[in-house]
């Protein structure tokens, strides 16, 4: 990635070269933050991602030899110099998606370093077992082998995140990875290959081809890619896993949430609201945020009340600008889609709405701008409270008892996360339990939790896990080998 003038330009990072143009032709990037053109994305199609696994292929042979201990040096200084990047990552991000630099610097950069970090410790420590089957007649051990070739395919919300979940733990587990970024947020994928090139990553090791759905389907089914790893939405998630069903390929998917934030009566109320007021973050495009608030009746009125002066003080504006907040989101279309479902949400199916529900005017007016909205008296079964909405819309409805606060939070398609705010222990190992979520967190606890934690969907947030030994072993293969004694 370099930028002229203040123009963006990505390129596309093919065995050991990076080339300006791609066969797919051009993608004219536009800034969320002003609707207006601001760099030039060349895009990959079939001819590279050909070309690109026959380069994976022929490194993996090499890259699976090289001492785990080498392999680890070299993720970590990888990692450290993402870190050492912070900054220009930041602007980088906030121009390529509108994230606001406060949120890269705090969040998401440290974020994406830390996971790449932990994968990179994983990369000396996978071992194998000895296991006791016929003692006296054979010795049976397993080797742990890298699986191939993977095809690491990103939305745009968060791609330096992805970088640290999806593209370290394969390349730790000894894989060569093809990494697709979206069209809509390729500069940052860019910067961090070349921090690899620069780091004396082979050639093939770590390809990226910015580029669209045709390029991704053309990994997808390539027979030379050994699994896909996929980061983005449950439509997206479905055709990609038919795809591989086709071929048996495994498939990891990282697909939406609609996590509930269950507040009880006894609750610190002000943290309650800040997890509450989070749906913010990356104005309302991240998976696990909490984009319903399950609230008990008791304390419905005063709780809304909160979140909704929190939400209408957030200062929106320029993400490039260190005091702002919330920043834009990605599209024109997605600005469309939000507002359609606030107005259906308050016109047919009887939510009030509680702040925001307009796109912000003024100097905001030309770029992607949605005030944080919070929409009161939702039915648990209506479109809002059901589906993503994936901008900065949070929708609260109102239960009466723990085990209606149960079954409203479970009564979705969707098991990413599950956010609750109770004093009483008892409770707390209830709900653990009780709700079908890959990561359930307390009292104002996040998710994903730490890079060391496994990290995943339930239900139609998908499946595999990211994170920690089990996101590494993801791309390992378990041989058993067994050998007579005599
Ligand atoms: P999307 O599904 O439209 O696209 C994601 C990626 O898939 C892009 O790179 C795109 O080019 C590619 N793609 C599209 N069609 C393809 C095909 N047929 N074959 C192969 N690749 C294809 O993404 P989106 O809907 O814009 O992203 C938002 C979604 O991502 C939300 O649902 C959000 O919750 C989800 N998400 C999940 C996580 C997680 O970790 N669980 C993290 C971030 C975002």
């Amino acid at each position: 990635m370099t930028t002229t003038e203040n123009r963006l330009v990505s390129e596309i990072h093919l065995a050991g070269r990076r080339l300006a143009e791609g066969s797919a032709g051009v993608y004219e990037h536009v800034n969320p933050a002003t609707g207006k053109v601001q760099g030039e994305v060349p895009l990959a199609g079939p001819a590279e991602v050909d070309e690109a696994v026959a380069a994976a292929q022929e490194a993996f042979k090499e890259w699976r030899k090289w001492r785990p201990e080498d392999r680890r040096r070299l993720l970590t200084r990888i990692a450290e110099r993402i870190r050492a990047h912070e900054d220009e990552l930041a602007v980088l991000q906030a121009r390529e998606n509108g994230l606001p630099v406060s949120q890269g610097k705090a969040v998401l950069v440290p974020h994406g370093a830390g996971w790449f970090e932990a994968a990179a410790g994983w990369a000396d420590k996978l071992e194998g077992a000895v296991v006791p089957t016929t003692p006296g007649e054979t010795v049976d051990l397993t080797l742990l082998e890298p699986i191939g070739v993977v095809a690491v395919i990103l939305t745009w919300n968060a791609p330096i995140g992805g970088w640290g979940m999806c593209v370290a733990p394969p390349l730790a587990a000894g894989c060569c990875v093809i990494l697709k970024p979206s069209e809509l947020a390729p500069f940052t994928s860019s910067f961090i290959a070349r921090i690899c090139e620069e780091e004396g990553m082979p050639p093939g090791v770590v390809t990226v081809l910015p580029g669209g759905p045709d390029a991704g389907e053309a990994l997808v089914r390539h027979p030379g890619v050994a699994k896909v790893s996929f980061t983005g939405g449950g439509p997206t998630g479905r055709k990609i896993a038919a795809a591989c069903g086709e071929q048996l390929k495994p498939v990891l998917l990282e697909l939406g949430g609609k996590s509930a934030n269950i507040v009880f009566p006894d609750a610190d109320l002000a943290k309650a609201a800040e997890t509450a007021a989070s749906v913010i973050f990356s104005a309302g495009q991240a998976c696990t945020l909490p984009t319903r608030i399950l609230v008990h009746e008791s304390i419905y009125d005063e709780f809304t009340a909160m979140v909704a002066g929190a939400l209408g003080q957030i200062p929106l504006g320029d993400p490039l600008d260190p005091a702002t907040m919330m920043g834009p989101v990605i599209s024109e279309a997605a600005v469309e889609r939000i507002l359609r479902t606030v107005d259906e949400a308050t016109r047919d199916n009887g939510a009030e709405l509680l702040t925001g529900g307009s796109r912000a005017g003024g100097e905001l007016a030309s770029g992607y701008y949605i005030e944080p909205t919070l929409l009161g008296n939702v039915s648990p079964t209506s479109e809002v409270a059901q589906n993503e909405v994936f901008g900065p819309v949070t929708a609260a409805i109102r239960f009466s008892d723990e085990e209606e606060a149960v079954a409203i939070a479970n009564g979705t398609p969707y098991g990413l996360a599950g956010y609750v705010h109770t004093r009483d222990v008892s409770r707390v190992l209830r709900l653990a339990s009780a709700l079908e979520a890959g990561t359930v967190a307390f009292n104002g606890a996040g998710a994903p939790a730490g890079p060391g934690a496994p990290f995943g969907g339930y239900k139609e947030s998908g499946y595999g896990r990211e994170g920690g030994k089990l996101g590494v072993l993801e791309f390992v293969q378990h041989k058993t080998v067994s050998v007579a004694l005599s």
